[in-house]
C-alpha cells in the first residue's frame, strides 16, 4: 500500500500528528515547513484543552483528544507527557449565561461527557477557595480537561513521523505549485525540492490564505488575527501547589489562566483585531503592540486582564506582577469552527485549517479526519472515534455559518 503519497504542509501539531496517523495507515508522507517544527502558532499556544464545548462533535471530537494525549506513549511510541488534566473550570455570571450553562452541561452529559458538573457558587469555593463566590452565579466543572505540553506534542510528533518513516524537510517553504486541470500534480519548497503526490493537505492555519492562493485553491475565510498571553509571578498569596494545582479558568468576563510553572501564571484575553491573513511576515508573529506589552502602563490589555482575573480570583490581584508578554495568531473562521474537508477547486487538495483558537487540542481529532478523508478520496460525511460516529458537517468547507460554537475564548 505504500504506493500511495501524500505531502504534508506545515509543521505544526496538525500536520506532525496528521503526518502520522497517514504513515500509520500505509501512505508514504513527506511533510514540508517553511522553518523549523512548531515555529508557528504551536508553539505560542496557551494549549488549553477542554471538552466542554456547545456542538455534539466537538465534545466527542475533544473526549477523542484528550483520550489520545492521555495514552501518548500507546498512541505515538514516546515517553513524554503532554497533557496535564488539572481540570477547566469556566465561571459566570448572571441569570441568563447560568441558564445557558446548565443547558450546555445537559447537552455535554449527553453527548457522553459524563463528568462535567455545574457548581454553585459555595460548591465552587469549596473547591477553589480562591474563588470570590459574591462575583458568580455558578461555575461549570470538568476535571478530565486541562493543558496541553505543546512542546512534547509537536517535537515528539515529529520524532514519530520520523520513526514510522516520513520525510520532514524543514526550511521549505512552500513556493510553486503545478496543476493540471482540478488536481495538483507537484509541488516546489524554496530549497528546489519538486515533490510528486497524489494527495496533498494544507496544515498552515494562519497562514492558509496564502498557502491557498499558491496552490490555487478555493479562498477560505480564515483570518489571521494576533492574540497575547501574558506571565504573572505568583508572590505571597498562593503556595506553589496550590498554584500547580490550579485549573484553566475563564472569568465571568471571558479573561482566562493557568499556571505555567509553580511561580507563574499564564493569563490570556481575546480583543479586537484586524485580519492580517493577506501579508504578515514570519516574525510579526512576535510583534507586540504597545497597548499589549505589559511593561506599559496600567491601561493596557494586561493590566485589564490581570484586573478582570483578580475580581474573581481575589489571590491572583496580589500576585507580584506582569513578567513577560508573548503573541502569535489565531487562524479564526466565521463560526470558529475549523475547516477539515477537501478543497472545493482541488480534487486531491484537503484544507485542516482555521482552528479559532483551539488548534493544539483538536491535533489528534484533525488528524484522525484528515487520514480518514485521505483514504476516501473525497469528502465524507462522519468518521468513528471512541466507537461513535462524528459528523463533519460542522466543519465541511461551504457550509452554512449559522450554528457557531458558542465556547470560544
Ligand atoms: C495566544 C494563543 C493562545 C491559544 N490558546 C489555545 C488553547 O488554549 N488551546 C488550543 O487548542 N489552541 C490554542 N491556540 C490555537 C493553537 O495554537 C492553534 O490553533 C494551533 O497551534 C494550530 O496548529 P497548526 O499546526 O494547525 O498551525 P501552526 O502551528 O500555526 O502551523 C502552521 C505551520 O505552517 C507553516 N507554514 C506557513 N506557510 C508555509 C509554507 N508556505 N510552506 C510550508 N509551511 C508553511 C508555519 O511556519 C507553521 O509552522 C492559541 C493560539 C494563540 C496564538
Amino acid at each position: 500500500m505504500a504506493d500511495r503519497s501524500a505531502v504534508v504542509i506545515g509543521g505544526g501539531i496538525t500536520g506532525t500528528l496528521t503526518g502520522c496517523a497517514l504513515l500509520r495507515a500505509g501512505w508514504k508522507v513527506t511533510l514540508i515547513e517553511a522553518q523549523h517544527i512548531g515555529a508557528g502558532s504551536s508553539s505560542r499556544t496557551a494549549a488549553g484543552i477542554r471538552q466542554q464545548f456547545s456542538t455534539r462533535e466537538s465534545v466527542l471530537g475533544m473526549r477523542y483528544s484528550v483520550d489520545f494525549y492521555k495514552r501518548w506513549h500507546q498512541t505515538m511510541g514516546q515517553e513524554g507527557q503532554p497533557i496535564e488534566q488539572n481540570g477547566y473550570l469556566f465561571l459566570v455570571q448572571g441569570q441568563q449565561a447560568w441558564d445557558a450553562a446548565l443547558k450546555r452541561v445537559q447537552d455535554q452529559q449527553a453527548w457522553g461527557l459524563s463528568e462535567v458538573q455545574a457548581l454553585t457558587p459555595d460548591q465552587t469555593l469549596e473547591r477553589f477557595p480562591y474563588v470570590d463566590p459574591d462575583e458568580i452565579t455558578g461555575a461549570t466543572w470538568c476535571p478530565s480537561d486541562g493543558f496541553l505540553r505543546p512542546d512534547v506534542v509537536y517535537n515528539e510528533g515529529a520524532a514519530t513521523f520520523r520513526a514510522l518513516g516520513g520525510t520532514l524537510l524543514q526550511g521549505s517553504p512552500l513556493i510553486q505549485a503545478e496543476r493540471v486541470g482540478g488536481r495538483l500534480t507537484s509541488i516546489t519548497t524554496g530549497k528546489g525540492a519538486v515533490l510528486n503526490a497524489d494527495v496533498f493537505l494544507d496544515c498552515t492555519n494562519a497562514w492558509s490564505r496564502r498557502v491557498g492562493d499558491i496552490l490555487g485553491a478555493a479562498h477560505l475565510p480564515v483570518q489571521a488575527l494576533k492574540r497575547y498571553l501574558w506571565f504573572i509571578e505568583r508572590g505571597e498569596s498562593m503556595s506553589p501547589a496550590e498554584l500547580l494545582k490550579m485549573p484553566l479558568i475563564i472569568s465571568p468576563q471571558g479573561a482566562y489562566c493557568r499556571p505555567e510553572n509553580a511561580g507563574s501564571l499564564m493569563t490570556g484575553w481575546k480583543h479586537a483585531a484586524p485580519d492580517v491573513s493577506a501579508d504578515f511576515e514570519y516574525e510579526d508573529q512576535d510583534t507586540v503592540e504597545p497597548a499589549y506589552f505589559h511593561k506599559n502602563d496600567a491601561d493596557s490589555r494586561p493590566f485589564e486582564t490581570w484586573m478582570a482575573l483578580a475580581q474573581a480570583l481575589p489571590p491572583v490581584g496580589e500576585f507580584a506582577g506582569i513578567s513577560a508578554t508573548t503573541a502569535g495568531f489565531y487562524g479564526t473562521t466565521p463560526d470558529h469552527n475549523p475547516f477539515l474537508d477537501f478543497d472545493p477547486n482541488t480534487e486531491n487538495l484537503i484544507r485542516m485549517v482555521g482552528f479559532s483558537g483551539h488548534g493544539a487540542m483538536f491535533g489528534p481529532f484533525s488528524a484522525q479526519v484528515g487520514a480518514a478523508l485521505a483514504e476516501a478520496g473525497g469528502s465524507i460525511d462522519h468518521v468513528s472515534v471512541l466507537g461513535e460516529e462524528a459528523e463533519l458537517a460542522p466543519f465541511k468547507i461551504g457550509r452554512d455559518f449559522g450554528a457557531a460554537e458558542a465556547m470560544v475564548i
